[in-house]
């Protein structure tokens, strides 16, 4: 490992450019969270001082990408920006067929039409709440096979995301047939950011081969699993992230990908695959609902600050810091007896809601409890994992999601070390009052993905 002899790790970059936090106190926050039907997601940003909703084209972009953006060619068909998101994408994934999408659940949405439909099964480590939607919506299953290492929230196993090798060798002998293609999420991040080996895609892929199933990555994260491969997988410690990203890509014959996250970017996403049959009918897909294929939702611009950011993405400086982050506020919130999903993810800590919270029962939504007192304590903006999110059921029953979390997800390049103190302050005050706090329920749903836009009430 790179050797450090400074305990502080400092931000790698300089800030030319700043945005004004605007504080708020106490009482206005109440007042704000009763309009908001204490769903974080119906705040105004302003509203929040420090916003740790989600890392989904959250992060600063840098000075190089802003002046890509001028380079911008805005051509309809056969854009050099294309060309040039096309090429960066290819130097890390060399997949045969790049589409460019308006986000990760676009590049979802296409494929899940294509491969998808009732009677099909579609097995992931853990699915995404977007993609297991649109799994759903065509009427396929979702199935998720997190490795046992991940139910226990204490272990501090080096490869949590990986997938149950053994659940997949039985799904795939038993309903083989209808499995159109196997996904692995990296990092899983609703299974708590955590990493996947390198020698867990290898075996994914091994089961893969014998059924002549593709395996296609969910790659929102490539950059920051590739970076804990080097640091914990033996044997990949003198490989660069680039090398080691090229290998988990030709690990898989496609995959679906959130510029938004490892892109670096504000916007944008793709499709990806070897398959030229399949390829055909995702553009054809995507001229319906993106737009044409060397542009598909995005505008020049955006394909030219996503080729940037992914040269970026995958400096060892920039992932140092950036996993850094999470694990020091991870370890500050540790010290202070807060329960954490261990270790810290990549992108998030997750606070454990079910450990700090065991009075409030899952129908009583203790995420939820939790993530609305961070903000009414201190400003501070997480998102709740748990049976807000995953509790509604198919079938428009509720059950207990298998984790009660919230989420604290780090934007990229945007707080510095004294801002993530400030966050460890105000969940230690919050988890201080634990006792005193009171679930919630819900006065009024949507039938899904409820989280976004469901309104609460206090018990
Ligand atoms: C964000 C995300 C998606 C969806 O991407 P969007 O750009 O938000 O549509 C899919 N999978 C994972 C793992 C994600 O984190």
């Amino acid at each position: 490992m790179h050797s450090q002899p400074y305990r502080t790790l400092i931000e790698p970059f300089r800030i030319k450019s700043v945005e004004p936090i605007r504080l708020s106190t106490p009482e206005e926050r109440e007042v704000w969270l009763e309009q908001a039907g204490f769903n974080l997601f119906a705040l105004h940003a302003e509203q929040v001082i420090i916003d740790l909703l989600t890392d989904s084209g959250t992060g600063a972009m840098s000075a190089e990408q802003w002046a890509a953006l001028q380079r911008g060619d805005e051509s309809y068909a056969g854009s050099p920006s294309f060309h040039r998101f096309e090429q960066a994408v290819k130097d890390l994934f060399p997949f045969k067929h790049v589409i460019p999408t308006h986000q990760g659940r676009a590049a979802e949405k296409i494929l899940m039409s294509a491969i998808g439909g009732p009677g099909k099964v579609i097995p992931n480590n853990t699915h995404f709440d977007t993609t297991r939607a649109n799994i759903e919506h065509t009427g396929a299953r979702a199935v998720d096979l997190p490795g046992r290492q991940a139910m226990d929230p204490r272990s501090s196993h080096p490869f949590k995301g990986d997938m149950d090798i053994d659940a997949l060798a039985a799904i795939l002998r038993e309903e083989g047939q209808s499995v159109p293609a196997v996904f692995v999420t990296v990092t899983n991040n609703s299974g708590g950011g955590q990493p996947v080996s390198l020698e867990n895609l290898r075996r994914v892929r091994g089961l893969c081969d014998e059924h002549g199933i593709p395996l296609f990555l969910d790659g929102c994260r490539f950059a920051e699993n590739a970076w804990f491969i080097r640091k914990r997988e033996e044997g990949q410690q003198d490989r660069s992230v680039t090398e080691i990203v090229r290998e988990m890509g030709s690990l898989a014959d496609g995959m679906t990908m959130s510029a938004k996250k490892d892109g670096l970017a504000n916007i944008g996403g793709w499709l990806a695959m070897n398959d030229d049959d399949l390829a055909a009918d995702c553009k054809r897909m995507l001229i319906l609902t993106e737009g044409f294929p060397t542009y598909g939702g995005l505008a020049g611009r955006d394909l030219e600050a996503i080729a940037q950011g992914l040269t970026e993405v995958v400096q060892h400086d920039y992932l140092r810091y950036r996993v850094r982050s999470a694990e020091y506020l991870g370890e500050a919130l540790l010290a202070a007896g807060v329960p954490i999903v261990q270790p810290a993810g990549g992108h998030a800590v997750y606070l454990d809601a079910r450990e700090l919270l065991p009075h409030i029962p899952p129908l009583s939504y203790p995420g939820q409890a939790l993530a609305i007192e961070l903000y009414r304590e201190g400003g501070v903006r997480g998102c709740e994992i748990g049976t807000v999110m995953f509790g509604l059921q198919p079938d428009g029953k509720e059950a207990p999601a298998s984790q009660e979390l919230v989420r604290l997800a780090i934007p990229r390049r945007v707080y510095t070390q004294s801002h993530v103190d400030y966050v460890a302050e105000v969940v230690q005050r919050v988890a201080n009052r634990a006792t005193e706090m009171r679930g919630y329920r819900i006065v009024d749903s949507p039938p899904v993905l409820r989280h976004f836009t469901a309104r609460f009430a206090p018990l």
